[in-house]
């Protein structure tokens, strides 16, 4: 399959890249670069850097590169910045996503793949997460990742465009040859901050909040090895085949882990201690997210390889230690 990646110099894309050519499809990127990194995505991979809103263009690129699937990664994810920059998140993670839709529509090409995300839930009353909780976003950031999930529903009931939707929980890990991995500019995320701090490159760690109603009173989450949410996205192109189709699949391992557990882990697999202190609660952290990953499981016999958080993190502490100051170009 020609499969054209947006946001394919991300994190979580430019791993799916790397997993489509070695599942022997041919992957293309658009990245417009804002926050993807051109290291991310190999030499030899043909990459066109472009903003996912500009319709002609890429229409043009779907057709000329005779694309039969499109996989989307590029939003926005900063939660907070979502809260105070709402506009931002609406006009980019919605608006271009129609503008995307659009030109798949002019090109013909029917077939979408959309990394949405366990935020859409917001904060469930049962646990783990299964497919047909109510989905109500506690931020605009879950929202407009639950619009685009809206707009495929409709698309895919008129035989337009048939999509499959994959709900991430934490995605966290980097590629087992250490050649690509996690860098966002800024970074928020609890691993690699966590290895920061263990390397002395950062000051101590700031647990937020440690009287949540959980075991140690730090939050649950459920953290899936990037590599592993890939292979999902090409186990499911058989499905894309067929009109009318909108799939959804919740990406988790299922097990949930704590913050002080990760921490644990982290001193583990880098042989570092973790200098960390007692903080107050971020706002708008749900004390646990879990996945229920049956359907992904039975329906696209999706096995994760990563059940274990030590294996997780050791793949991030590679990339990290290879690569301190993350990609050389932010
Ligand atoms: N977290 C923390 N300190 C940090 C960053 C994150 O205690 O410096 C916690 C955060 O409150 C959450 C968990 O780690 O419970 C995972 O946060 P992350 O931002 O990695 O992912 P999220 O679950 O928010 O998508």
């Amino acid at each position: 399959m020609n499969v054209l990646v947006v946001g394919g110099a991300g994190y979580i894309g430019s791993h799916c890249v790397k997993q489509l050519q070695a599942a022997g499809h041919h992957a293309l990127v658009l990245d417009n670069l804002v926050y993807g990194h051109r290291a991310a995505v190999s030499n030899d991979t043909p990459f066109f850097q472009e903003d996912l809103g500009n319709r002609a263009a890429v229409s043009q690129l779907l057709v000329d590169q005779k694309i039969d699937i499109v996989m989307h990664f590029a939003a926005y994810a900063y939660v907070g910045e979502s809260v105070t920059e709402p506009l931002k998140y609406y006009e980019n993670n919605t608006g271009n996503t129609i503008q995307l839709l659009l030109a798949m529509q002019d090109a013909g090409v029917d077939k979408f793949v959309f990394s949405s995300t366990c935020a859409t839930y917001g904060e469930p009353n049962t646990l783990p997460i299964v497919e047909n909780l109510p989905q109500s976003p506690i931020n605009p950031y879950g929202q407009t990742k639950l619009q685009v999930e809206a707009i495929l529903k409709d698309l895919a009931h008129v035989g337009k465009i048939s999509s499959a939707v994959f709900r991430y929980f934490n995605a966290a890990g980097a590629s087992e040859d250490g050649c690509i991995g996690e860098h966002h500019s800024p970074e928020t995320h609890l691993i690699p901050l966590a290895i920061d701090a263990a390397t002395g490159r950062r000051a101590a760690l700031k647990i937020f909040g440690t009287d949540y109603p959980t075991p140690d009173g730090t939050c649950l989450r459920d953290y899936v090895h990037v590599d592993d949410l890939s292979r999902a996205h090409i186990a499911v192109f058989d499905q894309l085949g067929k009109a009318n189709t909108f799939v959804d699949y919740n990406l988790g391992t299922g097990r949930p882990t704590s913050v002080k557990e990760i921490l644990t882990a982290v001193e583990k697999v880098t042989g570092f201690k973790v200098p960390a202190e007692d903080a107050p609660r971020r706002e708008g952290d749900p004390p646990s997210l879990y996945a229920d990953n049956t359907k992904a499981r039975t329906e696209l016999g999706w096995e994760p390889k990563y059940m274990d958080i030590e294996s997780t993190i050791a793949t991030a502490w590679k990339w990290h230690e290879s690569n301190p100051e993350g990609y050389a170009d932010q």
